[in-house]
C-alpha cells in the first residue's frame, strides 16, 4: 500500500461496525517484534513478513476457517437482555482490602456496563481482576469481546489490567478506548506499567487480540452504545462517560472536582478574580448539561464538607457538592463513587444518609446508593442497586 499506514488500515476496519469482524492479516516487508505488536495492537488477527508464504497463508486461511474468533464474536458476546452495570471496583487512589471495607469492598475503580449487545468495562482498576475472573467462567471455551473505557492513566484506573484473565486468552478481542495521556500514548502508559522492574510479563507477551485506541472525537458509538465523552476537572488528561443505548443513560465521572470550587481556592490576582470565576462557573455549567437527564449517574464523592475543604484542589468532590450537581442536572439515580481509602464501610452510611437529607431538603426527587462492589443496578429500573452477586 504505497503511502498508506497498514496500522492505521487495520485499525480503520477494526473500527467500522459493517467490518470490524473481518479477518484481517497483516503483512510487512519488516520482520521486526515491534512490527508485529503493532499489526496486533491495530487489530490483525495475524502478521506475517513478507515475501509471501503460501503454504503459511493457505495454513492460517485453514485455521481461521474452522476457528475463527472474528467469525464467532458477534455470536457468543451478544448480551441480550435489559441493559445493567455491575460494580466490581470503587474505591479511589488506592485499594483498600479489610474487615472495614468488606461490605463496600476495597478493589479501585471497575465498572462493567452491558447493553446493546456490548460488554463495555469502565477503567481498569484493581477489580477488574475479579472481573476477568468472572468473564472467563461465563465465557469459558468461547471468544469474548469487549471494550475497555479508560478515564485517565492514574493507578487506580489502570492497575489492575495485567491480572484481567481475558487478556491471556488468544482467541479473545479487547479494545482499549480512552485519551492520549499528558505525557504518553495511551498503549506506551498500559506497556509502561508491565515493563520488567514492575511486572514478570510485558504487554507485548499478551496473547489476546489487544487494540489500543486513541479517541479524537468526544462522541463515537460502541456498535449500538452511544457514548460522548466530556473532561473534568482532574490532574492530567481525564474524561468521563455518557452512555446510551435502548432508551436508558449511564454516566460515569469517577473523578472530577467542580472548576468553580478550585478556582476559588487557587491564588488568582484580584483584577483576575471575577474574570476567572465567571469561566469556572461556565465549565461546570458545561458538565451540568453533559449530565442532564441522565438515568444513572456514577459520580466522584470522595469527601465529606470537612474533608473537602482540607483538600481542595485535588481533583475530587464532596458529597453536597456531588449532590447539588445531580440536582441541578435533573439526574434520576446517583450512585457515589471513588470511595476514600480512609472511609470505612460505617463512614459511607453515614455519607449515604447525608446525601438523602440534603436530597429531602432540595424538595427534588433523586435516589442515592453508595457504589458497592458486587452489586449490580438494571438500568432500566429506578429501585435500589440490585441483588448481591456473592463477587465481591
Ligand atoms: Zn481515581
Ligand atoms: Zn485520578
Amino acid at each position: 500500500m504505497p503511502g498508506k499506514n497498514g496500522f492505521r488500515v487495520c485499525s480503520v476496519i477494526r473500527n467500522d461496525d459493517a467490518l470490524k469482524y473481518s479477518l484481517l492479516i497483516a503483512m510487512s516487508g519488516k520482520g521486526f517484534e515491534d512490527t508485529r505488536q503493532a499489526a496486533m495492537e491495530a487489530g490483525a488477527d495475524e502478521f506475517m513478513v513478507k515475501p509471501l508464504d503460501f503454504d503459511r497463508l493457505t495454513a492460517l486461511l485453514d485455521r481461521f476457517a474452522t476457528d475463527s474468533p472474528s467469525k464467532q464474536l458477534s455470536a457468543v458476546t451478544e448480551h441480550t437482555g435489559n441493559p445493567f452495570v455491575r460494580f466490581w471496583g470503587v474505591r479511589g487512589s488506592i485499594p483498600t482490602p479489610g474487615p472495614e471495607t468488606v461490605r463496600y469492598g476495597g478493589n479501585t475503580a471497575c465498572v462493567e456496563f452491558r447493553g446493546g449487545g456490548e460488554i463495555v468495562v469502565l477503567d481498569a482498576g484493581t477489580g477488574i481482576r475479579p472481573l476477568g475472573n468472572a468473564l472467563a467462567a461465563e465465557f469459558a471455551g468461547k471468544s469474548l469481546s469487549l471494550t475497555i473505557l479508560l478515564t485517565h492513566s492514574h493507578w487506580d484506573h489502570v492497575q489492575g489490567f495485567p491480572f484481567f484473565q481475558p487478556a491471556y486468552d488468544p482467541s479473545n478481542r479487547i479494545r482499549v478506548l480512552g485519551f492520549e495521556g499528558t505525557r504518553d500514548s495511551l498503549a506506551g502508559i498500559f506497556s509502561a506499567q508491565m515493563e520488567s522492574p514492575f511486572f514478570p510479563i510485558g504487554l507485548a507477551q499478551m496473547p489476546s487480540h489487544l487494540s489500543f485506541e486513541e479517541l479524537r472525537s468526544m462522541e463515537f458509538s460502541i456498535g449500538k452504545v452511544q457514548v460522548r465523552a466530556a473532561f473534568t476537572n482532574h490532574p492530567g488528561v481525564c474524561v468521563g462517560y455518557r452512555l446510551e443505548v435502548e432508551n436508558t443513560s449511564l454516566a460515569y465521572l469517577p473523578d472530577h472536582e467542580p472548576f468553580h470550587r478550585m478556582r476559588n481556592h487557587s491564588v488568582i490576582p484580584d483584577a483576575l478574580k471575577d474574570q476567572t470565576k465567571q469561566f469556572a462557573l461556565a465549565e461546570d455549567e458545561k458538565v451540568v448539561r453533559f449530565l442532564k437527564n441522565v438515568d444513572t449517574l456514577i459520580l466522584d464523592a470522595q469527601f465529606d464538607a470537612d474533608e473537602y475543604a482540607r483538600h481542595t484542589g485535588w481533583g475530587h468532590s464532596s458529597i453536597d457538592d456531588a449532590v447539588e450537581l445531580a440536582l441541578r442536572a435533573n439526574v434520576r439515580r446517583l450512585v457515589l463513587f471513588h470511595h476514600d481509602p480512609s472511609h470505612d464501610d460505617a463512614k459511607i452510611d453515614q455519607m449515604v444518609q447525608h446525601a438523602q437529607e440534603l436530597v429531602a431538603k432540595s424538595g427534588k426527587k433523586l435516589e442515592v446508593e453508595a457504589g458497592r462492589e458486587g452489586s449490580s443496578c438494571n438500568l432500566l429500573v429506578t429501585s435500589q442497586l440490585g441483588k448481591d452477586l456473592g463477587t465481591a
